[in-house]
């Protein structure tokens, strides 16, 4: 019988032990999960011009319209002034 108290406890104490190392990695997780929070996704946004995707934070304004580059806001001025 004092085996098997025996190894309840060892049992008890792995599983005690357990716990507390997920709550440790959870704790450790946590400021990561903060630090990768920080960067905000940037919404993806289609160019007008040539169709492809990309960043909203890399766009060309012209006024009220975001184009991929340079080169597809001259081209959308002048296709307009066409
Ligand atoms: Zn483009």
């Amino acid at each position: 019988m004092n085996k098997f108290f025996f190894w309840l406890g060892a049992f008890a104490l792995a599983w005690i032990i357990w716990k507390i190392s997920q709550r440790f990695q959870n704790v450790r997780r946590t400021p990561r999960s903060e630090k990768s929070g920080a960067d905000k996704p940037v919404a993806m946004i289609r160019c007008p011009v040539c169709g492809s995707h990309f960043p909203e934070d890399e766009a060309v304004m012209s006024g009220q319209k975001k184009y991929c580059s340079e080169r597809c806001r001259t081209q959308a001025r002048k296709s307009r002034s066409r």
